[in-house]
C-alpha cells in the first residue's frame, strides 16, 4: 500500500512519525509533497520517506492519498490531484470543515474524513473517523490504523463530525484554558512557576488517567473528592455559582455551530 501525504505540515508529520515508528507502513511506501523544500528535506532526513513538490506525480502512484493541506488550499490543489487519482485510490482527508461530498464532487471517489487533534504530535491524539458515501469498511479500517498510530481513533457518522470537532478537535484548547486559569491562581497564591506547572500538568494527566482506568463517570469521581464543607466543595460551589458548567456546554455548542457554518 503506497501512501502519499499532500502537505508535509505538522499534522502530516505526527501521522508519518507514528505510522513508521509503529511499523504500520514501510518508509519506502510513504511519499510526502509540499511547496516548501525545507519541509521535504526534514521529512526525508527524519523519516526516510519519498518526497516531491509535484502533487500529481505523487498521487498517480498512490493507493491512499492523505489530504493534509490547510482547507483554504484545497480548491487550488484538488483539480490536479483528482485528475491524477488511480481509479481505485482511497482519499483520506484530515482537513477541517470540508465535507466528503465536496471532495468527491459528484464522482464515486472513496473518501474517509478524519478530525484529528494536536496531541497526535505526542502520540496522544483523539480522532473521529467518518466514511464518505462511497467508502467501504476496509477504507475506514485503513484510516483507523493510520490515526491509531498516534492515539485513539473512533468511528463516527459524518453528520457527527461537527460535534467531534467541538469536543476533541478544539478540545485541547479548553484544557489549556483551564490550565492557564489554574496557573494564574497558583501564581496569585505565591507558588513558584516551575512547581505549579509540574503539579498542574500531573493533575490533569492523572485525573484523565484515573477516569479511564477506573471506568467511573466524571461526576462520581468528583463526588468522591468533594466532602461537604471541605476545600474541594468550596471550589466546586464557586464554579457552580459562576455557571461554569453551563458556559462549557455553550462553548462546545458554539464550536459545533461554527464548524457547520464553515463547511
Ligand atoms: P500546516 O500548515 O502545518 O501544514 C500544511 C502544509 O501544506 C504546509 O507545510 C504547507 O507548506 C503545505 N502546502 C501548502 N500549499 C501546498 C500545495 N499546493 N501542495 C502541497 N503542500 C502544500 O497545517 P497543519 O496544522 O498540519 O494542518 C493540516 C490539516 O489538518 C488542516 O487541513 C487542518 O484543518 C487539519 N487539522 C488540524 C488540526 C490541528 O489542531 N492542527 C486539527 C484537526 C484538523
Amino acid at each position: 500500500m503506497k501512501i502519499t501525504f499532500i502537505g508535509a505540515g505538522n499534522m502530516a508529520e505526527a501521522i508519518v512519525a507514528g505510522i513508521i515508528k509503529q511499523n504500520v507502513v514501510e518508509a519506502a511506501d510513504v511519499c510526502v509533497t509540499d511547496i516548501n523544500e525545507e519541509r521535504l528535506d526534514h521529512f526525508t532526513e527524519q523519516y526516510g520517506v519519498g518526497r516531491t513538490t509535484d502533487n500529481a506525480a505523487a498521487v498517480a502512484q498512490a493507493d491512499v492519498i492523505v489530504l493534509s493541506v490547510k482547507p483554504q488550499i484545497f480548491p487550488d490543489v484538488w483539480p490536479e490531484i483528482e485528475r491524477a487519482l488511480k481509479s481505485d485510490a482511497l482519499v483520506i482527508s484530515i482537513m477541517a470543515g470540508i465535507p466528503s461530498a465536496k471532495i468527491a464532487n459528484g464522482k464515486p471517489i472513496r473518501v474517509v474524513r478524519v478530525m484529528p487533534n494536536t496531541p497526535a504530535l505526542v502520540g496522544e491524539g483523539a480522532a473521529g473517523i467518518a466514511a464518505g458515501e462511497f467508502a467501504v469498511e476496509a477504507d475506514v479500517e485503513i484510516a483507523c490504523n493510520l490515526l491509531g498510530a498516534v492515539g485513539v481513533a473512533v468511528v463516527v457518522d459524518e453528520k457527527e463530525i461537527d460535534a467531534v470537532t467541538a469536543l476533541s478537535g478544539s478540545g485541547p484548547a479548553y484544557v489549556f484554558y483551564l490550565l492557564e486559569s489554574m496557573l494564574e491562581a497558583a501564581e496569585q497564591m505565591g507558588l513558584e512557576k516551575g512547581v505549579s506547572r509540574e503539579l498542574a500538568l500531573s493533575t490533569v494527566i492523572g485525573a484523565a488517567k484515573l477516569m479511564r482506568e477506573s471506568g467511573e463517570e466524571a461526576a462520581g469521581l468528583r463526588a468522591k473528592v468533594t466532602s461537604k464543607g471541605g476545600t474541594t466543595h468550596a471550589a466546586i460551589s464557586t464554579l457552580e455559582e459562576h455557571g461554569v458548567k453551563d458556559a462549557v456546554v455553550a462553548a462546545l455548542k458554539a464550536a459545533q455551530t461554527r464548524s457547520i457554518e464553515l463547511a
